[in-house]
């Protein structure tokens, strides 16, 4: 990937994305492979007989899969790994270890984009993408990691507020404290924070 084209494929996610930018770098890549199994691949045998031997989809990227399609192929799709997961229970065999090819999409999406932003990593304007953008904390990790110090440090500083508000949200419930108002951002810290935890 080229400098420039990382810089728009960047720009352009976070222009839509809500949260993590590299959630929805994720997510987008995953929509796009799943719609192409709802359009055609459920009619697919082999392809139908392939996912379900992997153990079907993982809970997520079903209920996903249904999102994007309609019915009668989230029908035939789902059908095909009741039965696997069915014929194997009924035989009494390990329980199945989904593998689930959507998953590897996003996984191997988050490596594309870590190894070019690691290579460009000393680009000023990918830089500021990156520092203007909001990541959950597996995918600050997975960022940061790719990233000059000083980018790194100005990542972690988007965070102080944060801190702050949770600290003072633990410090007045403390019954010495407890007659100080808990502002509303200090509410709103406990839901932001478990924001954070979540991958979408
Ligand atoms: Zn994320
Ligand atoms: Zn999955």
């Amino acid at each position: 990937m080229t400098p420039h084209f990382l810089l728009n494929e960047l720009q352009e996610a976070a222009a839509k994305a809500e949260g993590c930018l590299f959630c929805w770098l994720e997510s987008y890549q995953v929509d796009r492979y799943l719609t192409g199994v709802a359009n055609d691949g459920v009619n697919n045998i082999p392809l139908r007989q392939k996912l379900a031997a992997r153990g079907g989809y993982c809970a997520f990227h079903c209920a996903r899969f249904s999102e994007l399609a309609s019915p009668l192929p989230t029908a035939i799709l789902l059908e095909s790994f009741l039965k696997q997961r069915l014929n194997n229970a009924g035989r009494g065999k390990r329980p199945t270890k989904i593998n689930c090819e959507a998953c590897e999409i996003a996984q191997k999406t988050q490596k594309t984009f870590a190894k070019n932003l690691r290579q460009h990593r000393r680009s000023a304007e990918i830089q500021s993408v990156i520092l203007n953008a909001d990541f959950c904390l597996d995918h600050l990790e997975l960022v940061c990691q790719q990233l000059p110090e000083s980018v790194r440090q100005g990542l972690i500083a988007k965070h102080v507020d944060l801190r702050r508000n949770l600290a003072e949200l633990i410090r007045k419930h403390d019954y010495r404290f407890t007659d100080e108002t808990i502002t509303n951002e200090e509410k709103n810290s406990l839901p932001r924070v478990l924001g954070l935890f979540n991958r979408a």
